[in-house]
């Protein structure tokens, strides 16, 4: 027999968006209860354990800022947290601030169900328990449905094969083993450097060569954490003024254009030589905006990758061609290219000799077969809409979100859906989240929406929803805005392209931070103009006019 209780707020998914709105919710005196699919806590840090993964978003700024005795007593070893640092810190946090008692582990949350006679969700789970509460928040994570590899022949695979997204926690040794690795993305990069250190031979199996720019991770220099700790509220401040969310890097002033060859050179340079994405980003001011800048820094980085490969065939295979640089997730790595002046690696072109299928023995491209013992994907994840539309969320008018979303998402700042009452999502489409910090942004929704219930309990009311008309302009703000820098140019999972037949819609808002935050922040202040608040289905009042 199935039990029912009730609550006020079910979240969906314990990484740091979930965890956090545990925390900021029971602070409202709410009864929250959360449901995780993973056996712990720390969402992608939990499934994403291959070797080499890593943060690249430095630690001192990547974490939680909601406490300042955590971020002043927390230690960070290294520059850029490794994948077990970050789950340690996370389950810190869980430990710290009690919130594993309102989660539930390994229940996958299957469907959620709205009730507009009671304004009411009702959440079933793959344990079989349902549960009923005033709101639902997806906190179910942008990378967290890692794409399933589809290639023929795999179950007949005598070797063994592994997602980078699943990685097994007892970990994997690749010593003496022919192994291919499935994708050059963010996971790939960071994981081929240390597989190829103990494979026999490993041959990397390449679609599209991407940017990679040094990370030159160090351990945590003293001084960097003392002072960084010391200007602790004033970073946190200032990195909401920041298009990234990321403080401390002086923005750009003046266009790669005015500026001379000598000039660009040189800061390109001085850039690599510092590591980083944003600060190499932010080297002028239209990177990302006018190709004919952007190409001045993707030649340079094609010129790092000829100076550094010494086969010249290998060296221009890895020079990414088809998409300007930035426009796709751009990658921090550790030895990268290096590797591949290893006798034990071979680069191999899938973009022009495509994978045909598994065989017993490999993998079998269009001119050759590759004998291997192992196969790691490092196919990515269904990004963005994927973990969303894998949960039945449907409500009682009959819309479910996958006939609303079946050409790509639309929202309202991220944050609700028209149609959808009382169902927060954190970091949702069309918000700046994967443009961003991350922790930072997961704050920023989570402080949103604990706003939001708190007025509307003030208020005496129950239920709110997007407004159609706002949802409508608000995609089209976010498409004109996309559509006035490079990014729509790259088959990106910012687009879904990774993902056969998932519609092409730009899916992040790359406004920038500061624009969007504003928003948010003036939807409030008026009243959750663009919402839609009531009591019940049947008596509305609009917030706006
Ligand atoms: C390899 C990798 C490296 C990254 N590096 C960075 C970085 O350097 N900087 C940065 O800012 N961001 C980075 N990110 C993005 C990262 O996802 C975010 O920083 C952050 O961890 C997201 O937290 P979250 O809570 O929103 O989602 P997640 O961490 O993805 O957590 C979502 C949770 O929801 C659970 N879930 C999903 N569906 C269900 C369901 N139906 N029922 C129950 N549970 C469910 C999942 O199991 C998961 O645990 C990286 C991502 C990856 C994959």
């Amino acid at each position: 027999m199935s039990e029912q209780e009730e609550f006020d707020v079910i979240v969906v998914g314990a990484g740091v968006g979930g965890l956090y709105a545990i925390h900021r919710l029971r602070k409202l005196g709410l009864k929250v209860r959360a449901f995780e699919a993973a056996a712990d806590v720390g969402g992608t840090w939990y499934w994403n354990r291959y070797p080499g993964c890593r943060c690249d978003v430095e630690s001192l700024e990547y974490s939680y800022s909601f406490s300042d005795e955590l971020q002043q007593e927390w230690r960070w070893p290294e520059r850029y947290g490794t994948q077990p640092e970050i789950l340690r810190y996370i389950n810190h946090v869980a430990d710290r601030f009690d919130l594993r008692r309102d989660i539930e582990f390994s229940t996958r949350v299957k469907q959620a169900v709205f009730d507009g006679a009671t304004n009411s969700w009702t959440v079933k789970t793959d344990t079989g328990k349902t549960v009923t509460a005033r709101y639902c928040i997806m906190a179910t994570g942008n990378l967290s449905t890692p794409r399933k590899p589809n290639i023929a022949g795999l179950d007949s695979f005598e070797g063994k094969w592994y997602h980078t997204g699943l990685w097994p926690h007892e970990g994997v040794d690749f010593t003496g083993l022919r192994v291919g690795v499935i994708g050059t993305g963010s996971s790939g990069v960071q994981s081929i450097p240390i597989i190829a250190k103990q494979a026999e031979h490993l041959y990397v199996f390449q679609r599209t060569a991407n940017f990679s720019l040094p990370a030159r991770n160090m351990p945590m220099p003293a001084e960097k954490e003392r002072t960084h700790k010391a200007e602790y509220p004033e970073r946190r401040r200032a990195a909401y003024d920041t298009p990234f969310g990321i403080a401390g890097h002086p923005p750009p002033v003046k266009s790669a254009l005015e500026a001379s060859e000598e000039e660009r050179q040189s800061a390109y340079e001085a850039k690599w030589a510092e590591g980083g994405s944003i600060s190499f980003l932010y080297s002028y001011t239209d990177l990302l905006l006018k190709k004919e800048s952007n190409d001045t820094a993707a030649e340079f980085v094609r010129r790092k990758i000829r100076t550094t490969v010494k086969d010249p065939k290998t060296a221009e295979l890895l020079c990414p061609d088809n998409h300007p640089i930035g426009t796709k997730r751009l990658i921090l790595d550790t030895d990268y290219y290096e590797t591949y002046n290893r006798d034990n690696v071979t680069l191999v072109d899938i973009r022009s000799k495509p994978i045909q299928e598994v065989t017993p023995a490999g993998l079998r491209t269009a001119d050759a077969d590759y004998a291997l013992d192992a196969i790691v994907f490092a196919t990515g994840f269904d990004a963005m809409t994927g973990a969303m539309k894998e949960i039945d969320i449907h409500t009682d008018a009959g819309l479910s979100i996958q006939a609303k979303w079946e050409d790509g998402p639309r929202t309202y700042l991220g944050l609700m859906i028209a149609g959808f009452p009382n169902l927060f999502m954190i970091t949702g489409p069309q918000s700046p989240g994967v443009k961003t910090q991350m922790i930072l942004s997961c704050e920023q929704h989570v402080n949103w929406i604990a706003d939001c219930i708190q007025y509307l309990r003030d208020h005496g009311l129950t239920r709110i929803e997007a407004e159609q008309n706002a949802e409508n302009a608000w995609v089209q703000h976010n498409n004109e805005v996309a559509d006035r820098t490079l990014y729509p140019l790259a088959n990106s999972w910012y687009v879904g392209a990774n993902i056969p037949g998932k519609p092409r819609v730009f899916m992040p808002y790359v406004g920038g931070v500061p624009a969007y935050k504003k928003k948010c922040d003036e939807v409030a202040a008026n009243g959750y103009e663009g919402f839609c608040l009531g009591t019940c289905a049947e008596e509305q009042r609009f917030a706006a006019n």
